[in-house]
């Protein structure tokens, strides 16, 4: 099993979602099985009960599941069914739901004699529910699937996420590197007509600082990266510019997959994560 995972910095509502579920479509066009998993760092257990106006509305599964509208996305970019069944909610992870299993597991007495706490107990719940989701088959040949996109909400660097970033660091070192890759979804604003690497770079700071390394960086911007912009950037953030992504405002976000298509983001995971040597199933050749 193979793990995208899609964080963002500098700005929450970057386009994170966006460009979790066209890294998934590509992977499927490979004739890779691909799952997702949702990370929202908030309290609430489910999307059910917060305002629209603050987080777009709310997107309901087959088996109920009251998720955020990044789910949507999910479902019609990768075109997953209702194969997952009852686990669909699953996919979607707060920090509600993971205290609130955790609890349950305490009350049960799973933990006696030791202290609860945020780190082990919390993370490896959390890695754990991720290594049961992500094996959940999305189609009918009830197969595994090969890779599994985690797309972190929020931002790096936010208390809110910081035990998923924990959990994510250890993740790595758990499944290991040729198995792990992470998008970083960053800003470049244009400021009288300058692009502006500098919020990027603390970005990627932040994150490096938090142990986590960036495979790519994937600039939104209101307009095209100068090659100047990427070279820059590549410099800064100690990424080849080949690692660096340009996600420029686009009219509908269905482009999204060509754009990072064209800029052969696909071969870059292609050899990253060593997906030649993932079989494919015979329907899918
Ligand atoms: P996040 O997951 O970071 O909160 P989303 O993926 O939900 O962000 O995107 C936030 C908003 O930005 C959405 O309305 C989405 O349609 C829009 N968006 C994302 N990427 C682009 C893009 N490249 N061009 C134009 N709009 C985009």
């Amino acid at each position: 099993m193979k793990y995208v995972v899609v964080s963002g910095g500098v700005i929450s509502g970057i386009g994170k979602g966006v460009l979790a579920s066209s890294t998934g479509m590509l992977l499927k066009t490979l004739g890779l099985k691909v799952t997702s998993i949702k990370i929202d760092p908030y309290m609430n257990i489910d999307a059910g009960t917060m305002s629209p106006l603050e987080h777009g509305e709310c997107f309901v599964l087959d088996d109920g599941g009251e998720t955020d509208l990044d789910l949507g996305n999910k479902e019609r970019y990768l075109g997953i069914p209702n194969v997952l069944g009852i686990h669909k909610q699953d996919t979607l992870i707060t920090t509600g739901k993971i205290y609130s299993h955790v609890f349950s597991e305490k009350r049960r007495g799973d933990y006696l004699g030791s202290t609860v706490q945020f780190v082990p107990h919390l993370t490896t719940h959390f890695r754990d529910w991720i290594q049961r989701v992500s094996k959940i088959p999305v189609d009918d040949t009830g197969l595994e699937p090969d890779v599994c996109i985690i797309e972190l909400g929020g931002t790096v660097g936010d208390i809110e996420s910081a035990p998923f970033v924990e959990a994510l660091r250890q993740f790595q070192f758990e499944v290991g590197r040729e198995n792990f890759a992470l998008i970083h979804v960053s800003l470049v604003p244009v400021i009288h007509g300058e692009q502006k690497t500098k919020p990027t770079q603390a970005a990627i700071k932040d994150l490096r600082s938090l142990g986590l390394i960036p495979d790519m960086i994937a600039c939104r911007c209101s307009e095209e990266l100068n090659r100047s912009t990427i070279d820059k950037i590549a410099m800064f953030c100690h990424v080849g510019p080949e690692q660096v992504v340009n996600v420029h405002d686009v009219n509908s976000t269905y482009h999204v997959p060509l754009l990072l298509l064209k800029q052969h983001m696909i071969d870059y995971l292609h050899s990253r994560l060593k997906l030649g040597e993932v079989p494919l199933t015979l329907e899918d050749k």
